[in-house]
C-alpha cells in the first residue's frame, strides 16, 4: 500500500487562500441563484451505475474511461457521480418532481472521474450546477445562462470569460447535420485521428470537439449547422439571441460548438477563459430535452450548466481573508473563566470573537494584534475585581474601561 499520508492521485486537501477561494465561488453562487428562485437540492454522490450510463452515453469519455464504478456488498453496480445531470433528471422522475415544474434547481458538490491529473484537472473535483426541468421555452435557456453569466460577473470575471454559443437543431436538423458531416469526413477518413475515424461510426459530431491537429485542420470547413436548421430550429435560436441581448449578456456565435449526444437540442454553451492554458472551459451547458426519456421517464424539456468550482477559483482574485472582530485577553486563572462567559455572549450577539489560549501578556496582546480583531477586550486582576473589562481600539491604540454587563454593547457600538 502506497504511504498513507499521501493522497490519493488527482484529489486535492484544500486549505488556507485555496480553501478561500473555493468558498468564495460557493458562497457567490448560493447568493446570486436566490436571486433567480433556484432552489437548492441534494442527490446521492453515488448512484446505479446505470443511471449513468444511460444518461451520459456509453461512446463519451466519461462512460467509456471515466467512471468510478464499483460492486457493492449486495453486488449492484455502483458509480461515483461524475456529473450532477443525471441524478437530478433520476431524482426529478423518482420522486414526482413533475409537480413543480418548471423547477429550477441549483446544486454544487463532489465529482469523480478517472483522469489524467493536471492543472485545473482533478479525480475529484467540485462543480456548481443549475438546472431547469420541465421547460421547453427559450426563455429557461436564457435564464439560465443569465444566472451562469451574472455568477462570473459577481466574482469579477466577466472581462476573463467569453459566452460561446450554438445550437445543435432539433432532431430533423441533427439527423441531416450528422449525415452531412459523416460524408464530409468520410473522404478524409484515411488523414483522421484514430480516435476520430472511431467518432465517424459511433458519434460523428463528436469530432469537431478533436484537439487533434490532424482533425482541426478538416473540422474548420465542416458543413455547418446553419445549413440545416429547420425553420424551428432557426427560430428557437433566434428567441434565445434575442432573449440574450435584452438580458444584456454578450455571447460569440460559435458553431462547431457541440453536444455529442443524441438527446440534446438546440442551445449549446460554454464559458470560456484564455487564462488557464488548455483547461479552459469554466462553465459547460445546454439543453438535454430527450435525456430524462432515455432514463426511462417522460418526455421532459431541460436545460442546465455545470462550472468547475476549482477552475473558477483559480481565475478570481483572492477574497479578503476572514477576521474577527474582538479578541479576548485574559490574564490568570479567574479572568480565563471569565473569557470564556464573554466569548459565548459576544459570539451569540453576532459578534466574532477569540482568544489566544496560552502565553503572556505581551504575547497574547500581539497575537491580537495580528489576528485583525478591531478590538482587545483586556480582562485582569483589576478588571475583573470591578466586575470591568478594559477595551482597546486596535487601530487608534485608546483604551477605556467599561461595566462587563455593557461589554457587548460597547463592542458593537
Ligand atoms: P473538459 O473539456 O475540460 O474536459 P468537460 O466537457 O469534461 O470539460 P463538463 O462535463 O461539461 O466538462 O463539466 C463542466 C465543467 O466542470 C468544466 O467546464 C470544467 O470547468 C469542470 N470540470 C470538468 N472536468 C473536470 C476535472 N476533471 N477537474 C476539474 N474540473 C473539471
Ligand atoms: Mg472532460
Amino acid at each position: 500500500m502506497a504511504d498513507k499520508a499521501q493522497r490519493v492521485r488527482g484529489t486535492q486537501d484544500i486549505f488556507g487562500e485555496d480553501a478561500a477561494r473555493f468558498e468564495h465561488v460557493v458562497a457567490t453562487f448560493d447568493r446570486v441563484r436566490r436571486l433567480y428562485g433556484f432552489r437548492p437540492v441534494h442527490v446521492p454522490v453515488f448512484e446505479f451505475t446505470e443511471v449513468f450510463a444511460r444518461s451520459i452515453g456509453e461512446t463519451t469519455d466519461i462512460v467509456s474511461k471515466e467512471m468510478y464504478s464499483f460492486p457493492d456488498r449486495g453486488g449492484e453496480s455502483l458509480t461515483l457521480r461524475p456529473e450532477f445531470t443525471a441524478g437530478i433528471a433520476r431524482a426529478y422522475m423518482a420522486n414526482g418532481w413533475q409537480q413543480h415544474a418548471p423547477l429550477k434547481l441549483a446544486a454544487w458538490g463532489p465529482l469523480f472521474r478517472y483522469e489524467r491529473p493536471q492543472k485545473g484537472r482533478y479525480r475529484q473535483f467540485h462543480q456548481l450546477d443549475a438546472e431547469v426541468l420541465g421547460a421547453a421555452e427559450p426563455s429557461a435557456d436564457v435564464e439560465v445562462i443569465a444566472l451562469a453569466s451574472h455568477v462570473l460577473g459577481e466574482l469579477g470575471l466577466g472581462e476573463k470569460v467569453v459566452l460561446q454559443l450554438n445550437t445543435v437543431g432539433d432532431a430533423a436538423t441533427r439527423a441531416a447535420w450528422r449525415e452531412a458531416l459523416v460524408g464530409y469526413f468520410d473522404r478524409c477518413r484515411g488523414e483522421l485521428s484514430d480516435e476520430s475515424r472511431e467518432r465517424l461510426d459511433k458519434n460523428p459530431l463528436r469530432i469537431l470537439d478533436s484537439k487533434d491537429e490532424r482533425d482541426r485542420r478538416f473540422v474548420a470547413d465542416a458543413p455547418r449547422i446553419d445549413d440545416y436548421l429547420t425553420a424551428d430550429a432557426g427560430a428557437f435560436l433566434d428567441k434565445v439571441c434575442t432573449g440574450l441581448d435584452a438580458a444584456g449578456v454578450t455571447f460569440e456565435r460559435t458553431p462547431t460548438l457541440v453536444r455529442g449526444l443524441d438527446y440534446y437540442r438546440h442551445t449549446a454553451f460554454e464559458f470560456v477563459t484564455t487564462h488557464l492554458g488548455a483547461q479552459g472551459t469554466v462553465i459547460g451547458g445546454g439543453r438535454y430535452d430527450g435525456l430524462i426519456e432515455a432514463l426511462g421517464g417522460p418526455a421532459t424539456p431541460a436545460v442546465g450548466w455545470a462550472g468547475g468550482i476549482e477552475r473558477l477559483a483559480m481565475l478570481i482574485d483572492a477574497p479578503a481573508a476572514d477576521s474577527i472582530d474582538a479578541a479576548v485577553v485574559p490574564m490568570g486563572e479567574a479572568a480565563e473563566v471569565v473569557a470564556v462567559e464573554v466569548l459565548q455572549r459576544l459570539r451569540r450577539a453576532g459578534v466574532g470573537a477569540e482568544q489566544a489560549w496560552r502565553g503572556n501578556m505581551k504575547k497574547r496582546m500581539a497575537k491580537a494584534d495580528s489576528s485583525g480583531a478591531r478590538i482587545a477586550i483586556i480582562l485582569g486582576d483589576d478588571e475583573i475585581a470591578a466586575g470591568e473589562a478594559t477595551l482597546k481600539d486596535l487601530t487608534r491604540g485608546e483604551q477605556r474601561r467599561v461595566p462587563l454587563d455593557g461589554l457587548v454593547e460597547a463592542v458593537k457600538g
